[in-house]
């Protein structure tokens, strides 16, 4: 059975309530069990694969990822199980931190803008302009009547980039507080992972529905036609590769992409011996 992606897609005008979404389910998933999950992948990452080197031999169209989550939300993971075996030419991701006191001294549009796709690319943003909406937002580092104005900017600036021939998919992915939980703890207890424990995480984990309400805000004002966004239940992370590979593929497929029409009088050369 196909796997619909408009399920866990956000349509223009629905009202969103992220507790009403069970972060350990699996929509559209028809397979039986998690070791199924897990065998379905490097099938999809060879459709991507194949996908991936039409768009960038075609060198017409671009396409853009957004991923956005909680910390430990497995934006990094996502993006390792879902491009793995992806051609690197032609695939950049570009992580939004902090912002540089130079980053600072612009709009906030400016560091993004510079990052997006040219013809024949994929590039995948981890975090990304959502985050002056939603961190800034919650920890207060703009005033409300200033953020408040940007979810328009932010729509007309996606229809811009659409408008203009790139193609823009959204992806949340939705872990429950407990998953976060259990993250942050072996980022914790494991030593190669500690790197990756922050104590500033905390902060954002103690206005988790703070947070919540920010992201829903960011679904309901920010998923259009053009620049849609996926609700992807991601506490089970097979699922979540599945369903990211999916949205990925099935929108590459919709491109109606095709290889350049080779050069003329191919059939009479003969590579010399
Ligand atoms: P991981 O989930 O693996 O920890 P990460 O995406 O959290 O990866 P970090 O370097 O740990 O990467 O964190 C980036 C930090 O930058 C986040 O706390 C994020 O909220 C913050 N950040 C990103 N954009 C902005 C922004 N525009 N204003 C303020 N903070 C931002
Ligand atoms: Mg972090």
């Amino acid at each position: 059975m196909a796997f619909d992606i408009n399920a866990l897609r956000v349509k223009p005008g629905d009202k969103i309530d992220l507790s009403d979404i069970d972060t350990r389910s699996t929509p559209e998933w028809d397979g039986d069990d998690k070791d199924e999950g897990k065998a379905a992948l490097p099938v999809l990452n060879e459709r991507l694969e194949a996908l991936q080197e039409l768009l960038y031999a075609e060198g017409k169209q671009r396409l853009l990822v957004v991923i956005q989550a909680m910390d430990a939300g497995g934006k990094d993971g996502t993006v390792r199980h879902v491009f793995e075996g992806v051609n690197p030419t032609g695939v950049r991701v570009a992580s939004f931190k902090r912002p540089t006191d130079e980053e600072l001294a612009h709009d906030y549009l400016w560091r993004v803008h510079s990052q997006v796709p040219g013809n024949g690319e994929i590039t995948i943003f981890n975090r990304s302009h959502y985050e002056d909406v939603l961190v800034v937002r919650v920890a207060e580092l703009v005033p409300e009547n200033r953020w408040k104005k940007r979810f328009d900017h932010i729509v007309n600036f996606e229809e811009m980039l659409a408008d203009e021939g790139t193609t823009i998919i959204k992806i949340f992915l939705h872990i429950s507080k407990d998953e976060q939980k259990e993250r942050l703890q072996d980022r914790l207890d494991r030593p190669e992972k500690n790197w990756k424990f922050e104590e500033g995480d905390l902060g954002p984990r103690s206005q988790w529905d703070d947070y919540q309400k920010a992201f829903e805000d960011v679904l309901e004002k920010t998923s259009t036609d053009q620049a849609p966004w996926y609700v992807v239940p991601a506490d089970r992370k097979w699922y979540r590769n599945i369903a990211v590979s999916e949205i990925v593929i099935q929108t590459l497929e919709s491109l109606n992409m095709d290889f350049p029409p080779p050069e003329g009088g191919l059939d009479k050369i003969v590579i010399p011996d």
